[in-house]
């Protein structure tokens, strides 16, 4: 397969060029501004954006649920232009022994994209190691069953050891007072039970408890309290931060109105917090942009707002929600590539550059494709989302995942 009149971005610069691609072992074969070969089958890339396949280091495939399962997360990710994704371990059963990690782990092999797994840390499993986890998973609040953390004092001990941890950070304490002074009865009623606070505190727990060697991966951190915090323990450690489109795009004020679509943890935050979120990127404090695709059935979804779970999907729309935040002129294009895949790659050890001899993973963006969110042209069983009918710009129209391509969603629409 050939790829012509590309922009690739190779080297942080976009030149333009052709690209390669051996059908039969799905390696690059040839990068070079033009190459003549009429052989093969060539796919005209229209001068749209090609850069290292997207990741998203943040997605809950739910193994084995009906709520989607790895078939219908691959298929999504492909839709949004995703070629690396690393699936948290909150199964049910949760993922925090090693037998189960690997006979989930048997079930990544045949997938059209490239599956990562996380292990869940508890109290007593965090001593072992597993040479295929890419990243520890650390729970501060009740996750699934046993996969969280109580005690935050054995967190010091936990950090000793020489892996990478992603936490979520919403403090137990916190959350737990919190219920005593509000009910459950109205939407809002869920940001301030899981107020700025909770995420604040359980932030500073972990910082405070880092030895020289710990590595911290921070997922989904929502508030302009815990990014300051961060700040102060970037440059002597080795943190990485990621934050959500959903805490770019939406606010408090809109709990009401997006009623379960709105229901995330960490919950939606004030305005300043998300601007907060978007200078962070820009300063550099924001490392990773990430879905945390989070499915569940839609009748679910509708419940009241204490029965309604928390999640929703997001990996078909993070690239088109990314892209956006470029073409409003809030981040720079360089920004966005580094935030959704040269970023990514480096913290977690993903192979996706775009040279000769390494297997084609990459994503291809029409940065200037306008377009609604249509929650229909997902291929999640989730089919819904707080985005429908958001008019955005810049959308992923093929994805080359281990060397075959696909179209995805902006060619659909
Ligand atoms: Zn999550």
């Amino acid at each position: 397969m050939l790829l012509k009149n590309c922009k690739i971005y190779l080297d942080k610069k976009i030149v333009e060029g052709e690209i390669l691609i051996d059908d039969n072992t799905g390696k690059i074969k040839k990068i070079a501004r033009i190459i003549n070969n009429n052989n093969e089958n060539i796919i005209n890339i229209k001068n749209n954006l090609v850069i290292p396949g997207a990741i998203d280091c943040h997605v809950h495939f739910r193994w084995k649920s009906k709520k989607e399962g790895f078939k219908s997360g691959s298929l999504a990710a492909i839709n949004g232009g995703i070629c690396f994704a690393i699936d948290m371990p909150n199964d049910n059963p949760p993922i925090t022994c090693k037998e189960l990690f690997y006979k989930k782990l048997e079930d990544t092999k045949n997938l059209p994209i490239n599956l990562f797994l996380n292990f869940g840390i508890t109290e007593n499993n965090y001593r072992e190691y597993i040479e295929e986890a890419k990243v520890y998973k650390i729970f501060m609040v009740k996750s699934v069953g046993e996969l969280y953390i109580s005690n935050y004092d054995i967190l010091k001990d936990i950090f000793l050891e020489p892996k990478l941890y992603c936490i979520h950070a919403e403090h137990r304490d916190v959350i737990l007072e919190n219920l005593k002074k509000y009910s459950y009865n109205s939407w809002e009623s869920h940001t301030l039970i899981r107020n700025n606070k909770s995420e604040y505190l359980a932030v500073k727990e972990v910082l405070k408890n880092l030895s020289d060697n710990s590595k911290i991966h921070f997922c989904h951190i929502s508030t302009e309290e815990s990014l300051k915090e961060i700040e102060k323990f970037k440059d002597k450690h080795n943190i990485s931060v990621e934050v959500c489109p959903h805490h770019l795009y939406l606010t408090k004020d809109m709990a009401e109105e997006l009623k379960g679509f709105g229901k995330v943890n960490p919950p939606l935050r004030d305005d300043k917090d998300r601007k907060a979120l978007i200078v962070g990127i820009n300063r550099g404090i924001v490392d990773i942009i990430a879905s945390d695709h989070a499915p569940h059935l839609l009748e679910e979804k509708l419940k009241d707002v204490k029965n309604c779970p928390s999640g929703i999907p997001g990996i078909e729309t993070l690239l088109p929600l990314t892209f956006n935040l470029y073409n409003k002129k809030l981040i720079s294009i360089d920004r966005v590539i580094s935030l959704i895949s040269i970023n990514p790659a480096k913290r977690f050890n993903i192979n996706n550059n775009i040279i000769e001899n390494n297997i084609a993973n990459l994503t291809i963006v029409d940065i200037k494709k306008e377009g609604k969110i249509n929650s229909d042209l997902f291929e999640s069983k989730a089919k819904f989302s707080p985005f429908d009918g958001l008019k955005v710009k810049g959308f992923p129209i093929y994805t080359i995942v281990k060397g075959k391509l696909y179209e995805s969603y902006g060619l659909k629409i």
